[in-house]
């Protein structure tokens, strides 16, 4: 089957079903490119809460289908790609998480988004990299605050607030390639450009850049407005490299280089045409959770929903 094909065939099963797909700007172009919707975590939450298709397809890893379980139960959620996992959400569990809350009891657990249901139901506060800083910054003085899983972000966030905090170690082992050099570096080689960096990336802590006014640390969703609001020209992709597919798209005559060729993550690519209709005929994928679990991940994920 070749692409129009395989298109066609999704726009009719999606008819059938009264189905939606829902793609993060990491999927494949092919894949972003068939969705009804496309966002960042935080933006996808958003919009599988107020859908109203009977189906949803979600062309991104396993969490976030499971998040769009969580936030609609009266829906048949699909991840096309169930095996696609995430190195931040494998990074811990609902057993560490409780040990760690054990050792503090006081303290207050915001999880970045990227987190199994189980571990969100442990949680009081979930964030994205869109809204994490207002989510902490939301928070009382008074109480330590347990911090995860992503330490990048999670030092990001000390440095922009000011605020200490207990941070989990794990990584997104995409974004951990990203050092401060590949950013000193790139100032130099792009005098003009504006450097657009994911705050998961192992740079994201580095004073000198937090301070300088031609980098802008942002969600996927947050270079697609600074770049459409920017008079700049050229900017320098930090981030995933299938972001620059929706960046040129909504910016043409723009330039867009990525910092480093072969940022990918290859979770997010396990995504395909072929896995969508085969979720689609089938029903493959569908999200199943434990109705306990549900009901408690509800609640830091709607706190997290309302702090744009
Ligand atoms: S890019 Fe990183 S955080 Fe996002 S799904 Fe891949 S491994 Fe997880």
């Amino acid at each position: 089957m070749d692409i129009l094909q395989a298109k066609e065939k999704i726009e009719r099963l999606k008819r059938e079903k009264n189905a939606v797909i829902l793609a993060h700007y990491y999927a494949p172009p092919d894949v972003q490119d068939v969705a009804d919707f496309l966002g960042d975590s935080l933006g996808l939450s958003q919009l599988a809460a107020s859908s109203e298709a009977d189906v949803i397809v979600f062309g991104g890893v396993h969490f976030m289908a499971e998040t769009a379980a969580i936030l609609c139960p009266d829906k048949t959620v699909l991840s096309p790609a169930p095996d696609a996992g995430c190195s931040l959400a494998d990074s811990i569990d609902a057993a560490r998480l409780a040990a760690w809350k054990a050792r503090h009891p006081d303290g207050i657990v915001v999880s970045y988004v990227n987190t199994t249901a189980e571990v969100k139901a442990l949680t009081d506060w979930c964030c994205t990299s869109a809204n994490a800083v207002k989510v902490v910054e939301s928070l009382p003085e008074s109480r330590p605050v347990l911090f995860g899983p992503d330490k990048h972000l999670g030092s990001h966030i000390m440095q922009v607030t000011g605020r200490k905090m207990e941070l989990w170690d794990g990584v997104c082992t995409v974004h951990d390639e990203i050092s401060s050099m590949m950013i000193h570096e790139a100032l130099k080689r792009w005098p003009d450009a504006d450097i657009l960096i994911h705050p998961e990336a192992t740079c994201s802590d580095d004073k000198e850049l937090i301070g300088n006014e031609r980098v802008v640390f942002a969600s996927t969703a947050g270079m697609l407005k600074h770049a459409a609001a920017s008079p700049k020209k050229t900017f320098v992709i930090a981030t995933e490299a299938d972001t620059m597919h929706q960046l040129e798209k909504e910016n043409p005559g723009k330039v867009f280089v990525p910092v480093s060729p072969g940022i990918y993550c290859r979770e997010m690519k396990k995504v395909s045409l072929e896995n969508i209709i085969e979720s689609l005929e089938t029903g493959k994928g569908k999200v199943v959770l434990d109705e306990n679990i549900r009901t408690k991940a509800l609640l830091p994920i709607r706190r997290m929903m309302e702090i744009k």
